[in-house]
């Protein structure tokens, strides 16, 4: 579905990014996966090559640094001659109330979930808009649509990821240019299980009850697989979406019950 294809996966070492990579390289695109951590970044995509034989380069990037996302693009040209694909996906922003958050952690929030996305975007657009075709998908939250208590600076900062959407689905349709939002529920990764594990201690139950707790509210009553989140960027990504653009798409095994 995606042979010869360029895709760019950032926060790709584990979690969602990685499950993302791994369909993308499943569908035959070559891959440039980053995130901070370049020794697990590199175990994934040396597993991500043996698996599928796909090309995969890992690049070291902090999201919050200007200098370090500049390099993500680069690599892409470098090694493949552009990018057709960009996937936006970061690291989880810091949890607390609008009373417990300090002015740095919104800055710092403010980089990580906004500015990174303005970035990527500012530094793949040239090589789509040269080759007249694209594909912009963001992975954000089902925070878009029901902010959560805890979670104050997802639920602010990542609503502008829904108007960069739509604003780049109309500038660049001229392009061929497509550009969508993903709005996932809860995904079985190692940060769900963090969080699980401390909500465990802190409530005082088996690590087994907060999950199934978790699970129960959700009608499909199960997290989905990271992979899952992969086979819809995949096809966001393919020929087959081709009229789909400035779409905020859940994916939340029926979590989120407003129209
Ligand atoms: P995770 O913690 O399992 O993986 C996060 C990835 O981000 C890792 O590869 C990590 O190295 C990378 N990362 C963290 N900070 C970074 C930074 N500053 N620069 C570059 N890379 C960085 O998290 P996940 O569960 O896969 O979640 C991915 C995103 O999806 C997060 O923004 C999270 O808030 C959001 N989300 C997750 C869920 C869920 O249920 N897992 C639900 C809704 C939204």
């Amino acid at each position: 579905m995606l042979k010869g294809k360029t895709a760019i996966v950032t926060a790709a070492s584990r979690g969602i990014g990685r499950g993302v990579a791994r369909v993308l390289a499943r569908e035959g695109a070559n891959l440039v996966i980053a995130s901070r951590d370049l020794e697990r970044l590199s175990r994934t995509a040396s597993e991500i090559r043996s698996e599928f034989g796909a090309e995969v380069v890992p690049v070291q990037a902090d999201l919050t640094k200007r200098a370090d996302v500049a390099k993500i693009v680069e690599t892409a040209a470098r090694s493949f001659g552009g990018v057709d694909i960009l996937v936006y996906n970061t690291g989880p922003p810091k949890p607390g109330t609008f009373m417990e958050l300090t002015e740095e952690d919104w800055d710092y929030a403010v980089r990580l979930l906004l500015m990174s996305a303005v970035w990527l975007t500012k530094d793949a657009l040239p090589y789509m808009i040269e080759k007249r075709q694209g594909r912009i998908i963001y992975i954000t939250s089902l925070t878009l649509k029901r902010p959560l208590p805890n979670l104050t600076l997802s639920n602010v900062i990542r609503l502008s990821i829904a108007g960069l959407v739509k604003t780049l689905a109309y500038q660049l349709a001229q392009y061929n240019i497509l550009v969508n939002g993903v709005l996932q529920g809860y995904v079985e990764t190692e940060r769900v299980l963090e969080v699980a594990r401390d909500r465990a201690v802190r409530e005082g139950k088996p690590l087994d009850d907060v999950l199934r707790a978790m699970a129960g509210e959700i009608p499909l009553g199960r997290m989905a697989k990271p992979e899952e989140i992969g086979e819809l960027v995949a096809f966001l990504a393919s020929e087959r979406a081709s009229y789909i653009t400035g779409s905020l798409i859940s994916i939340d095994g029926g979590y989120v019950q407003c129209i």
